[in-house]
């Protein structure tokens, strides 16, 4: 099989980095290698992904049709990681949107260790 980089920022090959954790069911080790394979997830439309690592008291919140429709509606070009410590990520995610106007999503989240897995809390836009 073809390798292919990763849709994060890494610029390691697929299956040596978000590919782990969305494909290989392999433990994510960070609050950033999550915030990442959750930024692939949505370039792939991995709707599954994006809710079981969500911490559990937020996925009322979520909806797997809404996550889809707002994924695939969007073609996800980059990502760009601004800063991060144990638990927190700040982050801009470049895409295209339906109209294919390039558009910017910033983020602040907050991620939370629980149970041997990490989970995305909640994020701060501006
Ligand atoms: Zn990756």
């Amino acid at each position: 099989m073809a390798t292919h980089k990763c849709f994060c920022d890494t610029g390691l090959p697929f299956e040596n980095c978000c590919g782990l954790y969305l494909e290989n069911n392999q433990k994510v080790p960070t609050a950033l290698a999550l915030m990442r394979s959750r930024y692939s997830a949505y370039a792939t439309h991995n709707a599954e992904y994006l809710l079981e690592t969500t911490y559990i008291s937020e996925r009322k919140y979520y909806s797997k049709t809404e996550i889809l429709k707002w994924g695939a509606a969007n073609k996800w070009q980059k990502l760009e990681i601004l800063s991060f410590t144990e638990n927190t990520v700040e982050f801009k995610a470049y895409f295209l949107n339906s109209d294919n106007k390039p558009q910017t999503h910033y983020e602040f989240s907050t991620f939370k260790f629980e149970n041997n897995a990490w989970f995305y809390v909640d994020g701060k836009f501006e």
